[in-house]
């Protein structure tokens, strides 16, 4: 049953396809790392299923990929010997473009030509570059421990139909065969082929071979013979390479194939730790959130690997929620290589290895925060909002986390969360002893907040928190460096001892001289308030509503009833 099939993509495929074109086509030589990074994962899939069924091998563990020119046919073809895909997975991954992403994808372009040329890397769409450089992609696939009768070949224009018909295929793993367009002939050169791979693929741990060149007298003699391969990248994992041999493009590469993303990350820490528990990390921040940072279980934080082994991606145990969008690996030396989920949950070394990288990571953004606060904001617009998830989360370093916090305030002129509680506190006024902060639904909203006017009179700076988790984060952040944090909103206002004499003294007066006007509006508000009182809050505004000091603030009231609780 070769039957042979034509199909439309899924919706948006050649919507999607024409984009990547048109946005990656200044720098179109990355179709072959996307490419090779592909083959890569297929070897890294392979060898993990044959842990537990060798089988799999079917007689070769000689994982490898290779790159093969045919000048007459105008094609080249990148070949690897990895996991290989069945019918159903092509239909799945190729023919849909990891599918449930299209469609968010899509919805998050921007029109923006650069900004959504750059989100393209999180969609997984690498596959869809060969189409920067081919007008046809053949792709041949056998999935490992299946027959040869089962291999597939899918092909497609990249115009909104592909087929896929059922092929023999007797070396396991896929080929990808693109049919080079006219003007693209100069990927036919081994020179460019090799300068490509060194550039953005010697980092890749399984040889890339391409067939060795001869000239002369020795091309007629072998003329007819089958080609012998050479190594064209160095074939070593990086993170196992020392440090400073290690160039920061490389560095650079290797996230992009890990992160599956197209842009360099913002910064990374690479340790080797030795003693008893031996392991190496390679941990990256990204520049930008992914667009499933919010979901349940995002994909492809930090991979696990054993002796250089990919056992799986596992964010959650190499690294607590709050830093889910670290990307890197985690090699391994003293766990066996069938360890899993299971295992890992209640692993000493791996819990251990969790705790250093926290460390790690919190001292890596400790330095940009200090060295390079303009990268360290950049940082902070995109992940802020789930490092405040932190304090909750992990106990013990509240205080580190908290130094790491950026608020916009009183004293900033617009709503950019850039004042750290360090700045706060060495612009605390004589005889404050507090953090005061106020919650709004918006930045407006806190900005403009009756709350504020004694503040302002008196020159005191006010944290504005109006994001939906900083009611969480202040419910686990008490205080930082012996200051308590205190709402502008909440009970009695206390401005220790910030309060002038003439302050007590005009609300005193207010309670006696005003009581019955008091009296009249409690009458009236009956059951709705608990106490109308005169308050030192206001300078303007002739009213406001504070709830008392142990109850849940007005705005989390809010949040709640939103989501119906
Ligand atoms: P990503 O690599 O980010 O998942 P790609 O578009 O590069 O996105 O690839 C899509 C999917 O197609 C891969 O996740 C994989 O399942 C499958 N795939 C692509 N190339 C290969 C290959 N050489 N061998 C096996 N599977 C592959
Ligand atoms: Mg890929």
């Amino acid at each position: 049953e070769a039957h042979k099939e034509t199909l439309e993509f899924k919706a948006e495929v050649s919507q999607v396809l024409d984009l990547v074109i048109r946005s990656l086509y200044s720098n179109k030589e990355i179709f072959l790392r996307e490419l090779v990074s592909n083959a890569s994962d297929a070897a890294e899939r392979l060898r993990f299923e044959a842990l537990s069924d060798d089988g799999l091998y079917e007689g070769d563990s000689q994982l490898r990929v290779r790159i093969l020119i045919d000048r007459d046919a105008k094609t080249l073809t990148v070949s690897d010997n990895g996991i290989g895909m069945s019918r159903q997975e092509v239909m799945d991954t190729i023919g849909s473009i990891a599918s449930s992403g299209t469609r968010r994808f899509l919805a998050s372009l921007s029109g923006d030509q650069t900004k959504d040329g750059q989100l393209i890397g999180q969609f997984g769409v690498g596959f869809y570059s060969a189409f920067i450089v081919a007008d046809r992609v053949t792709l041949i696939s056998r999935r490992a421990g299946y027959g040869p009768e089962h291999g597939v070949r899918w092909e497609s224009d990249g115009r909104g139909t592909y087929t896929i018909e059922t092929v023999e295929k007797v070396v396991r793993g896929t080929d990808v065969i693109l049919h080079l367009k006219d003007d693209e002939q100069e990927f036919l050169e081994q020179w460019r082929l090799r300068s490509i791979i060194q550039k953005f693929s010697d980092h890749i741990a399984i040889p890339i071979e391409m067939p060795k060149e001869y000239y002369g007298e020795e091309a007629e003699k072998r003329k007819g013979q089958p080609p012998e391969f050479e190594q064209v990248n160095r074939g070593t994992a990086l993170w196992m390479r020392n440090k400073s041999e290690i160039r920061e493009e490389e560095y650079h590469e290797f996230y992009k194939h890990i992160a599956h993303d197209f842009e360099p990350p913002l910064a990374y820490v690479h340790n080797r730790v030795e003693g008893t528990n031996e392991y190496t990390a390679l941990l990256y921040i990204p520049r930008r959130a992914p667009w499933d940072l919010w979901d349940r279980e995002p994909k492809h934080g930090v991979k696990l690997y054993v002796r250089r082994v990919f056992i799986m991606d596992e964010s959650d145990q190499l690294m607590p929620r709050y830093l889910r969008f670290i990307k890197g690996i985690v090699d391994a030396d003293d766990l066996p290589l069938n360890v899993s989920r299971e295992i890992l949950q209640h692993n000493r070394k791996i819990d251990a290895i969790r705790q250093a990288n926290t460390k790690r990571i919190l001292g890596l953004l400790e330095t940009l925060a200090k060295d390079e606060p303009e990268r360290y904001a950049l940082f902070w617009d995109e992940f802020g909002k789930v490092l405040k998830e932190g304090p909750a989360e992990d106990y013990a370093n509240r205080e580190r986390i908290a130094g790491l916090l950026r608020f916009a305030t009183t004293h900033s002129e617009d709503n950019k969360q850039r004042v750290s509680l360090d700045d706060y506190i060495g612009r605390m006024q004589e005889g404050q002893d507090k953090i005061y902060y106020i919650t709004a639904e918006t930045p407006a909203a806190a900005r403009h907040s009756p709350h504020l006017e004694i503040f302002r009179k008196k020159g005191i700076e006010v944290l504005l928190l109006s994001d939906r988790v900083d009611e969480w984060l202040l419910s686990h952040l008490h205080e930082y460096k012996g200051k308590h944090l205190q709402s502008v909103a909440k009970g009695e206002l206390d401005l220790g001892g910030l309060a002038d004499q003439e302050d007590k003294e005009t609300k005193d007066k207010a309670a006696t001289e005003h009581r019955p006007l008091l009296d009249r509006l409690k009458t009236a508000l009956g059951e709705r308030v608990e106490a109308v009182r005169p308050s030192q809050r206001l300078v303007e505004s002739p009213a406001c509503l504070v709830v008392g000091a142990d109850d849940m603030s007005i705005h989390l009231a809010r949040v709640l009833k939103a989501v119906g609780q």
